[in-house]
């Protein structure tokens, strides 16, 4: 999520605009209720002017009842330092200092994190200022301590914020739509590639990215090997970025000990690549397109001749050009993907060379025969 959403949703909530104190009282939205409270407190309301000294003393006695999950590390007339932290990814150190005329002027904000993305954090520093500045001439380390606080609680997305602004940069068409979900803590991705489309959610848990994105709602115009394929896949990915391989001799022996990794970005890059070059991929055989132009004459009978296959390197082929070309010579060294040279590998041909060589010659013998009796036929 970048800093702008987030500006535009406080902006869109009332949050930065001079709207009355029956607006505040109304709103049932979190990030008001710290509102609420101020404006009913009084002026009848104003809170009471503090000095400095007096403000830093109250911090040292309510911080860690008033700001959830933080920890005051320093605390002087100079600095205020206090770290906020949600989860391991999402934890901010929130440095305060205070100009000659604090509190006329506004606090002056540093926010430091070494998870978040530095654009997010420049971000949210700016909208802290300005929170700060609507309180001018009263106690603002508190309120801009909630705020940061409150901030991370309700935009969980912003533990993934740099891998979202790459999907939108880089990997998305103009067609593609995505969606930030951050009540539900997830991002969604409509694809799309010709008539061609695949919808689903990407839910981020609380403890990412030490747990992987899980992969929900799918819904696709693909036929449905298709959508198993593309489901599994970026499931798998995500997996492997948080859990140690399974087979522990693939692990080198002096390798540092496994740690997880972000995982949205690996499986959002599978599904985007995949979901938009499949459509338009020709057979290597027959060189004709793989799919059909309309997804409504696509093939979903997994043995029909023109069923689309994708074999281990993710190439694409029809199901009897792939057939026919594995039963043809020559074998030695294996079949190889016409495209990249690969082993060629799938579940439906587990064909050794040896096996399929000895077909070949049986296949051959009988078209002999064949030949022979069409021979005397005639
Ligand atoms: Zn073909
Ligand atoms: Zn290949």
């Amino acid at each position: 999520m970048t800093w702008k959403n987030c500006y535009r949703y406080t902006k869109s909530t009332g949050l930065h605009t001079n709207h009355s104190r029956q607006f505040f009282h109304e709103s049932s939205h979190p990030l008001l209720q710290i509102k609420v409270k101020y404006l009913l407190g009084g002026r009848r309301g104003r809170r009471r002017r503090m000095d400095l000294p007096e403000e830093l003393q109250h911090l040292r006695r309510l911080c860690h009842a008033k700001v959830q999950d933080s920890k005051l590390v320093t605390c002087t007339n100079e600095i205020v330092r206090v770290e906020i932290s949600k989860t391991k990814e999402k934890t901010v150190a929130v440095v305060l200092q205070f100009p000659e005329d604090y509190p006329t002027h506004e606090l002056l904000i540093e926010l430091r994190s070494k998870t978040l993305d530095d654009k997010l954090l420049n971000g949210l520093t700016k909208i802290c200022e300005e929170e700060a500045r609507k309180y001018l001439g009263e106690p603002q380390i508190l309120l801009v301590l909630k705020f940061v606080s409150k901030f991370l609680d309700e935009n969980p997305l912003c533990c993934c914020s740099k891998e979202i602004s790459t999907i939108k940069q880089t990997l998305l068409n103009e067609k593609d739509i995505i969606k930030l979900k951050q009540k539900s803590s997830s991002v969604s991705f409509s694809l799309k590639e010709g008539e061609y489309y695949f919808n689903c959610d990407m839910n981020i848990p609380h403890d990412y990215p030490d747990s992987g994105v899980m992969i929900e709602n799918t819904n696709s115009n693909f036929p449905s090997s298709f959508c198993r394929v593309f489901l599994g896949h970026a499931t798998e990915i995500s997996r492997k970025c948080v859990e140690p391989p399974l087979n522990k001799k693939k692990i080198p022996k002096n390798a540092p000990p496994f740690q997880p990794k972000p995982s949205l970005l690996p499986a959002a890059t599978f599904l985007i690549q995949y979901v938009h070059t499949y459509p338009i991929q020709n057979c290597p055989v027959c060189k004709l397109r793989c799919f059909p132009e309309n997804p409504e004459h696509a093939v979903h009978d997994e043995k029909d001749d023109l069923h689309v296959e994708r074999i281990l390197c993710g190439h694409l082929y029809h199901f009897k050009c792939l057939s026919d070309y594995l039963k043809t010579p020559p074998f030695a060294g294996g079949k190889k993907c016409l495209i990249c040279h690969d082993r060629v590998s799938h579940d439906k041909y587990k064909l050794t060379p040896e096996l399929a060589e000895a077909r070949w010659a049986h296949q051959q013998a009988r078209d002999r025969e064949l030949e022979e009796v069409v021979d005397f036929l005639l």
